[in-house]
């Protein structure tokens, strides 16, 4: 079975709610991706992610590149196979963790050479190599090496980035149509990144050129990094607006429970955020009526579960009393327990957000999300 998309309902907003159908199953969009940055979410089996209702996670190509190495990954049977996931999985090019590497690297036109971050080995990722190590992982969709950029960018550096990021996609896509077949039963998309920083114009000139290259799927990069939300909006904004309406796009890295929906209204079917877990392990736990910071004194002796209003096995079973012990205790559930609630929570909102596209009442959603989440932590 190969990859489709297809959008079967339109919000006034300009939101879609659509069906992204993959070798390993079909997914509703618009839809959120849990970060499965080493072929695992942290804090959850994949026991658990089904149970969850989660039917595609992003896994870094940069982690499974140095360890254990694709050439394992591929030998195994591929990353679904390796960590025995039957959901879909997109993996991301590794270029935003490179840049992260800061002095470890070196960016070039030819690639990025770096050491990693593990033994300190020196490594060259082109755009050709990205696209190898991901068709070796065997994922669902693949995304191109792009150049990323500390925001605010200076506008020489930020155009500078998009030759090389738009370079580098045409390279990325001719390796790719040339290797893919090899892959035989293992159907792939390739997506293209678009760059631009924070122009305006840049984030047009970008977006053109990749569409030059006729990409199945299309991602926004370089966003949701430091800028206002209004402004990561309106350059989102400004790319969904040229993009093919039939082919899926993907707004990587957004964002917070509030946002979500903003970025559905702008036409995105994607997203990816390391936030419900990161937030899980740090004792930040997302609600219906807000934030909880658990670790609170004031939940002590609170007999209530995590979120009133939730349905997750650990609303349904665990008070913010035991929650907060576990905490305190440095106790390994602790973690697994709020990762599963806000992965439920994230899922639940995207879940609520096709339901009102359906309904065509985005708009209306959206406001109360936000008006529960202006009230601040509780
Ligand atoms: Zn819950």
């Amino acid at each position: 079975m190969s990859l489709s998309f297809e959008v079967q309902h339109r919000d006034p907003t300009g939101a879609r709610h659509g069906l992204l159908a993959t070798p390993h199953g079909l997914i509703e969009t618009p839809a959120f991706m849990p970060v499965g940055t080493a072929a695992t979410v942290k804090g959850l089996t994949q026991e658990a992610l089904e149970a969850l209702g989660a039917k595609i996670i992003l896994a870094n190509t940069y982690h499974l590149y140095l360890r254990p190495g694709h050439v394992l990954i591929r030998k195994l049977g591929g990353l679904h196979s390796f960590m025995s996931w039957r959901g879909a999985i997109l993996t991301d090019s590794g270029g935003y963790q490179v840049y992260s590497l800061a002095d470890l690297r070196k960016m070039t036109d030819d690639g990025v050479r770096f050491r990693s971050h593990l033994d300190g080995s020196e490594h060259l990722l082109t755009p050709e190599k990205a696209a190898e190590i991901q068709l070796a992982l065997g994922s669902d969709i693949a995304m191109v090496l792009d150049e990323c950029i500390e925001t605010p960018a200076p506008r020489s550096i930020a155009e500078a980035a998009l030759r090389r990021t738009s370079a580098w996609a045409q390279r990325a896509r001719k390796y790719f149509l040339e290797n893919a077949q090899q892959n035989g039963d293992r159907p792939q998309w390739q997506f293209g990144i678009v760059q631009g920083a924070t122009f305006a114009d840049l984030r047009r000139e970008s977006a053109r050129q990749l569409l030059a290259l006729d990409f199945p799927g299309y991602a926004v990069g370089g966003l949701a990094v430091g800028e206002p939300h209004e402004v990561t909006c309106e350059m989102a904004g400004e790319v969904t607006a040229l993009l093919p309406t039939d082919r899926p796009r993907y707004l990587m890295g957004v964002g917070r429970p509030e946002q979500l929906a903003d970025y559905v209204a702008l036409g995105v079917d994607m997203m990816d955020c390391v936030l419900p877990t990161r937030a899980a392990r740090h004792a930040c736990l997302y609600t219906s009526e807000g934030r909880v910071l658990i670790k609170n004194a004031r939940y002590f002796e609170d007999q209530r579960p995590i979120d009133p209003n939730c349905c997750c096995s650990v609303c349904r079973r665990y008070t913010r009393a035991y929650l907060r012990h576990l905490f305190a205790a440095g106790e390994i559930t602790a973690a697994i327990l709020a990762t599963h609630h806000n992965v439920h929570f994230y899922l639940d909102i995207m879940r609520q957000i096709r339901e009102a596209i359906r309904f065509g009442h985005l708009q209306k959603f959206a406001a109360g999300v936000r008006a529960q989440y202006r009230s601040g932590p509780h």
